[in-house]
């Protein structure tokens, strides 16, 4: 299992952040099958990231040396660190 650089714990997973700059998701709002509450369908979403973050779910530590997209957290978790 893959090793935090920072913290040394071996994790399976990534803790992933995005910061929404701004942006719109428009539901669609039924009522659940009990009719005590609410269910929320996603019709359509443009939302402006204007950060990402990739952290240790240990530590929280950002791994912005190792990991900086989808493809470095697939080669991180299987293992692969020093093949970026
Ligand atoms: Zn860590």
């Amino acid at each position: 299992m893959p090793r935090c650089p920072y913290c040394g714990s071996e994790i399976n997973s990534i803790k992933y952040e995005e910061v929404i700059g701004g942006g719109i998701r428009v539901y669609e709002l039924t009522l659940n099958k009990d009719e005590n509450n609410i269910d929320y369908h996603l019709l359509r979403e443009n939302v402006i990231i204007t950060e990402k973050r990739y952290k240790c779910p240990i530590c929280e530590k950002d791994l912005i040396d190792v990991i900086s997209d989808l493809g470095d957290v697939i080669r991180f978790l299987r293992g692969n660190t020093n093949s970026k």
